[in-house]
């Protein structure tokens, strides 16, 4: 009976020595800004903890600002995942007033990741990013902090659009969330790598169904795609707006209308977060198709499978409009 009971007690205290191994994230702990990161760090994380996604329902990262509530949550975060100080400019400023200190990973800046200049040329013209809003509580006090902020970089931020971006930023992500919680390594790096095995899969796919479009020019709503672009060699010839968060003008509207018909351009896709008019009227104007992109996972659900499903999204997009 004592050796019985001995031996109940060694293997419940095997049992909660095996399941400690394995520690959840708290809620909050992991933040991320924009839909198809907050799927690469989910995929990351498994089933050790939930990731909190803050820009959603189709929010643009551009125009997108800062609610109180979601203030609260970033102030409770031990890591914040970004993208660039360029893109999510008013999350990434209140991160600075912040009195605690949230370690802050911006993707860009991960070593492996290629970047390009924003597109200035007269196809694409000066396209800044820069968010045009004055004001707010996250005035000037932010440049006194010790952290530089590259808000006016000429970095086109828009790098998760290159499938091999993603996979660099897998792997930055493994090692931050392995510094958290080192005990969960392992894991961590099992779940990137069926991730890594996953995107590269549907590289394939892609590059078939994106095979006899190369060469058909479109236009689309804004430069965010030089990303995906360069990566499968297609053929964007211009933008709807050159900023998105600044109004549009006349003359950038005749101007368009040119534009679509000198380039030939066959389609012109407007996006899910922002406002359909401008497209519909040059689409209307011109003998250019309307079609919708969504290179943001704006129409999809949050989550570990999010980041591929747009990949493939996107692919079907431009096939189902370009193909002639
Ligand atoms: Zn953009």
């Amino acid at each position: 009976m004592k050796n019985q009971i001995k031996k109940i007690v060694i293997s419940l205290w095997l049992l909660t020595g095996l399941a400690s191994q394995v520690h959840s994230a708290p809620a909050m702990e992991v933040v991320v800004t924009i839909p198809p990161l907050h799927s690469l760090v989910q995929g990351v994380m498994g089933d050790t903890g939930k990731a909190i996604l803050l820009i959603q329902n189709g929010t643009s990262p551009h125009d997108y600002q800062l609610k109180p509530s979601v203030r609260s949550l970033l102030l409770k975060a031990k890591i914040v995942f970004y993208i660039a100080d360029n893109l999510e400019i008013s999350l990434i400023k209140a991160l600075d007033i912040s009195p605690q200190k949230v370690r802050k990973v911006p993707m860009i800046h991960q070593r492996g990741v290629a970047t390009f200049k924003l597109r200035e040329d007269e196809d694409w013209e000066k396209h800044d990013h820069v968010d045009h809003s004055e004001g707010g509580d996250t005035s000037s006090s932010h440049h006194d902090h010790e952290e530089h902020h590259d808000e006016e970089s000429t970095d086109d931020p828009h790098i998760w659009l290159n499938p091999t971006n993603a996979i660099v930023m897998i792997k930055a992500i493994t090692r931050e969330l392995s510094m958290i919680h080192p005990e969960n390594r392992s894991l961590y790096k099992d779940n990137a790598l069926s991730l890594i095995s996953d995107i590269e899969a549907i590289e394939k796919e892609i590059e078939t169904l994106l095979a006899p479009i190369k060469g058909i020019p479109f236009i689309v709503f804004h430069d965010a795609y030089q990303y995906f672009e360069k990566h499968y060699d297609l053929t964007a010839v211009g933008s709807i707006v050159p900023d998105p968060s600044r109004p549009t003008s006349v003359k950038r509207v005749k101007d368009l209308r040119r534009k679509v018909k000198e380039s030939g351009a066959v389609c012109i896709f407007r996006e899910p977060q922002f406002s359909n008019k401008l497209s519909i009227l040059i689409a209307d104007e011109t003998k250019a198709k309307l079609a919708t992109i969504d290179p943001i996972g704006a129409d999809l659900k949050p989550g570990a499978d999010l980041y591929p499903s747009m990949l493939m999204g996107m692919a079907h997009s431009l096939r189902s409009c370009l193909l002639p």
